[in-house]
């Protein structure tokens, strides 16, 4: 499924809606930038690729896509560096993962280099799209469907790729209360948890409904077999400091691998902290609280960056961490990401991609 020289066409807004933004205080997720890609699969290939006004699709009753979840999506971010310039983190990785979940899906595949001239151009045509200011950034989502019109349970033989875009702020303003789940499960072996694809978020709504009913923002997910190994939170892998250790379960195919998580780890690793990746159990959280050894614990992904866990809640119970203030280690790799993102300190890991 090679791309041949891609030849993107480009309809651009007769007016731009980027006066209506207060770029001094945007919410996440709500605003949206002016232009979106779009690209067709059909007859085995990709095609028609066009960049247009972001806007509304037409779409029948019957597509594939809205009844067996063929749907799959990805999240990455764009900076602009102290020198102006557009940067994004490792992109690729992202487009990787959209392959990967794409073949957990039944779902074609797009190659890496297409995506990142769809995006290159996206980014070009909107670039005062791009946040000034730090802690800012143009959140992009790709995301895939199919598109047959067919009502049989099998794999579609059309879809359809979207890029769209949208400046963001923070996505949690407040340290995190989340709620160890022991009843309703994210993932479980051999299922689709490692994919980013629709239906393990919809799953989610429930149970986490639920736990924001008794006062948690998030659900901390335990393994679905036994309900004792700590998985991730929400949508973010999890870490905890424990003594002077960083632990964060394993991947695999119950715990996305997020490319945050991959970059904490490496980072921590370079400045000297220890890091461990192996199981975490719900007691041994417990325990490490009681002896006074669990110091820090943090959701890590690329909507929220690195988001504080204030609480702890088990079967009725919960566990205070240290004040945020007080947490060195998740302080230390929370700037050290900050450095490398916005270019205040060489790129020692080669994680930027230039997109000017
Ligand atoms: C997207 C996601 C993450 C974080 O991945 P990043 O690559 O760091 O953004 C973690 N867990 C789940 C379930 C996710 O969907």
């Amino acid at each position: 499924m090679e791309s041949d020289i891609m030849n993107i066409k480009i309809e651009r807004v007769e007016n731009s809606r980027i006066q209506e933004v207060d770029f001094e205080n945007i919410p996440f997720g709500k605003e949206f930038a002016d232009h979106m890609f779009v690209a067709d699969y059909k007859d085995g290939k990709w095609g028609d690729f066009r960049i247009i006004p972001y806007g509304g699709m037409a779409f029948y009753p019957a597509m594939l896509g809205l009844h067996y979840g063929q749907t799959i999506f990805e999240g990455m971010k764009a900076y602009r560096n102290t020198s102006g310039e557009i940067m994004m983190f490792r992109p690729i990785d992202n487009f990787n993962r959209l392959n990967r979940s794409a073949e957990r899906m039944c779902m074609p595949t797009i190659p890496v280099d297409l995506m990142m001239e769809a995006l290159r151009e996206l980014i070009k045509i909107d670039e005062d799209w791009v946040p000034k200011n730090q802690d800012a950034a143009l959140y992009i989502r790709p995301f895939m469907f199919a598109t047959d019109e067919f009502l049989g349970v099998k794999p579609s033989e059309k879809y359809r790729c979207v890029i769209f875009t949208g400046p963001v702020g923070p996505y949690y303003t407040t340290p995190l209360k989340v709620m160890v789940e022991d009843h309703y499960t994210r993932a479980a072996k051999g299922g689709t948890g490692s994919a980013k694809a629709g239906g393990n978020y919809g799953g989610a709504l429930y149970p986490t409904k639920l736990a924001q009913q008794k006062g948690y923002h998030q659900i901390l997910w335990t393994d679905s077999f036994e309900h004792k190994y700590i998985e991730e939170s929400g949508t973010m892998n999890v870490m905890f400091q424990i003594g002077d250790a960083l632990v964060t379960p394993p991947t695999g195919d119950t715990i996305l691998q997020g490319i945050t998580r991959d970059s904490v780890l490496k980072l921590a690793a370079d400045i000297g902290i220890e890091v461990d990746e192996r199981r975490i159990s719900v007691d041994e959280i417990k325990q490490a609280y009681e002896s006074g050894q669990l110091k820090d614990a943090f959701g890590v992904g690329t909507a929220a960056t690195i988001a504080p866990i204030e609480l702890i809640g088990y079967q009725g119970e919960d566990m205070m961490l240290p004040p945020v203030s007080e947490r060195q280690l998740s302080k230390r790799i929370s700037e050290g990401l900050k450095e490398i993102r916005y270019g205040k300190v060489e790129d020692r890991f080669g994680w930027m991609v230039s997109m000017n």
